[in-house]
């Protein structure tokens, strides 16, 4: 089956295949760097987003 290999564009480990068929956007986190990845089946882009740290301990105040 051909697929093509999604890669996280900050360190290059590969977080994701797609089958070149689907036609639903390719979401994959990159643990490394902590970033989400996501291939934009439409326009062939690869985008990266900075995961929000979902493990908020108490007392702990947001940095933006
Ligand atoms: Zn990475």
């Amino acid at each position: 089956m051909e697929y093509m290999v999604i890669c996280c564009p900050c360190c290059g480990k590969s977080v994701a295949r797609y089958d070149l068929k689907g036609t639903v956007d390719v979401v994959a986190d990159c643990k490394r760097c902590n970033l989400r990845i996501t291939y934009h089946v439409g326009t062939k882009e690869i985008t990266k987003k900075k995961i929000p740290q979902k493990n908020t301990s108490s007392g702990m105040t947001f940095r933006g």
